[in-house]
């Protein structure tokens, strides 16, 4: 039983397990071809609880799908992931549907689209996935919805349809979507590429929230400025590898890749 953290009981936003330094998941040789292009070539990947992991790297470097990978959307053609607890998925051997399943119950993405369903209210929206796949009573889907959403300020939004939102709190409420599940991992792909200039600051405002709650995460993203300020670690990934990896710190201020440095040159 994973320790129960200070806050779990009152702060909706809070992780159900306290980060304690140990590893959730370990990713080892991660590789994957669509066709003739070799998209990842051997990734290697440790995720602490509590920790965040940003990805970066140009458009195309295969970060995308190392996230499906962890979340069970993609088999990879070999190497291996396991969630502290669960299984190890060895994938040079056929791994059956059910381990991709298992990953899947682990974590919870977070889409640069947000993917809400567009007939379904705010509150639908949130406690779909609980109530029929993870077969939560309605009642509590439904308060634990409500009070995730009153904490990232759109309580009043719960019976509005998504094309009544704007960009930022249509990704806010795909945010609380992937909290409802209590993931042990999120995983964020560029959520807020998607969105106009103005409603950036809002969204990375809950993920950084979120992370100083204790949550674990991968991130996918451009945004420089919250790499440096929310990430514990930071991985450069170019041409399906992981180039450089380290503390922000160190990695924006003194990379000791060429490829890095002009990656960095060019984006900031
Ligand atoms: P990034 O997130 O760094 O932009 P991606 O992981 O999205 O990179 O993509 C890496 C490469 O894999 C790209 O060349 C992309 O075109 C290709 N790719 C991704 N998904 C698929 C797919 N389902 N079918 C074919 N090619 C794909």
């Amino acid at each position: 039983v994973p320790p129960q953290g200070p806050d779990a009981a009152g702060d909706p936003l809070a992780p159900q397990a306290a980060p304690d330094d140990s590893v959730l998941l370990t990713a080892r040789g991660i590789r994957k071809s669509f066709g003739d292009n070799e998209v990842l070539r051997s990734i290697d990947l440790e995720v602490r609880r509590g920790e965040v992991v940003v990805l970066i790297g140009p458009s195309g470097s295969g970060k995308t799908t190392v996230l499906r990978s962890l979340n069970g959307l993609e088999t990879p053609d070999g190497g291996t992931i396991a969630f502290t607890g669960g299984p190890e998925l060895d994938f040079s051997a056929a791994v059956p549907k059910s381990g991709r399943f298992a990953l899947r119950d682990r974590s919870a993405m977070v889409f640069q689209q947000h993917n809400l369903f567009p007939h379904m209210t705010v509150l639908q929206n949130v406690v779909e996935g609980p109530i029929r796949v993870q077969r939560v009573p309605k009642a509590q889907a439904l308060a634990e919805a409500s009070a995730l959403l009153e904490r990232v300020g759109l309580a009043e939004k719960r019976d509005a349809y998504p094309f009544e939102l704007s960009g930022g709190q249509q990704q806010r409420v795909g945010i609380v979507r992937a909290l409802a599940l209590k993931p042990d991992l999120l995983l964020f792909d560029e959520p807020t590429s998607a969105l106009d200039p103005e409603l950036v600051g809002e969204v990375l405002s809950v993920i950084k929230e979120l992370a100083d709650e204790g949550w674990t995460m991968v991130v996918v993203t451009h945004e420089l400025g919250f790499a440096r300020q929310a990430a514990d670690e930071v991985l450069f990934m170019d041409g399906g590898v992981v180039v450089e990896r380290g503390a922000p710190g160190d990695i924006f201020t003194k990379p000791t890749e060429e490829r890095t440095r002009r990656f960095l040159d060019r984006i900031l």
